[in-house]
């Protein structure tokens, strides 16, 4: 589903140069869940922002279902990340002046789908996240548990092949922590192929596998041992 061939990226500002990756090679499959770890400032963002196509690679290329899309301009980026590609962010990013229905609801108005198309998806995923009773408040008055649920469901609506998850349970404790992680692995079991950067080696074994950045480039990629994935596309 995913494949990035001597993926390069360098930040220069007028004094100092980064490279924050170095040929980076990696491969998703259709169906995985695939943890990336490393040490603060490896790169693990700038990857997942780069694949998200939030960001822009300095080199190389990134393959989507078999097309490149690295090079692809600003509108074809726009439209293959609406329909295909959910974010799950550390600090949820939700919008502060939007209610939980209104921020969940804001992919399938981009989607440009009828208001009541809209109303059912969002109560359907509101219900499954367990925030419907929530509807009308605003991110400030939720815990950090149910400001994330609202950020999934946000990810999930407009039902993405694919969600990149940049350390989803960073600002949780563990409980909530753990109910994120059962929900990623749940949308997992249901098909949805995740990429998640995390900093816990427990959070991490709920992926199949495990890719190790350093200093911009992968240094080794464990598969979890209580994890079989049958490849079902190459
Ligand atoms: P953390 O675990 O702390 O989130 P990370 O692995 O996600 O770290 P990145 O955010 O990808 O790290 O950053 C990789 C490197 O690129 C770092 O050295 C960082 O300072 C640099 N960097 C990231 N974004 C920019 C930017 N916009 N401009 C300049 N340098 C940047
Ligand atoms: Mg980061």
């Amino acid at each position: 589903m995913l494949r990035t061939n001597n993926l390069q990226k360098v930040f220069r500002t007028e004094e100092v140069e980064t490279t924050a990756l170095n040929n980076v090679n990696i491969h998703v499959q259709k169906g995985e869940f695939v943890a990336i770890m490393g040490p603060s400032g490896c790169g693990k963002s700038t990857l997942l922002n780069i694949i998200g196509l939030l960001d822009n690679p300095t080199d190389g290329e990134l393959f989507f279902d078999g097309q490149e899309i690295a090079s692809f301009k600003e509108r074809q980026r726009t439209n293959l990340r609406k329909g295909n590609i959910g974010f799950v962010f550390q600090s949820f990013n939700l919008i502060d002046e939007l209610n939980v229905f209104e921020n969940i609801e804001m992919p399938l108005v981009y989607l440009k789908l009828s208001a009541k198309e809209r109303r059912e998806r969002v109560q359907k995923v509101m219900e499954r996240m367990q925030i419907a009773h929530r509807a009308k408040h605003f991110p400030q008055q939720l815990s950090g548990g149910q400001q994330q649920r609202v950020a999934i469901a946000r990810a999930v609506v407009a039902s993405p092949k694919l969600i990149l998850a940049d350390e989803p349970t960073g600002n949780l404790d563990s409980r909530n922590g753990a109910e994120v992680m059962n929900l990623l692995r749940q949308l997992n079991e249901e098909g949805t192929t995740i990429v998640m950067v995390t900093h816990s080696a427990e959070h991490a074994e709920y992926a199949h596998r495990t890719i190790n950045l350093f200093d911009g480039h992968v240094v080794t990629e464990q598969i979890h041992q209580n994890k079989s994935f049958e490849a079902v596309e190459l």
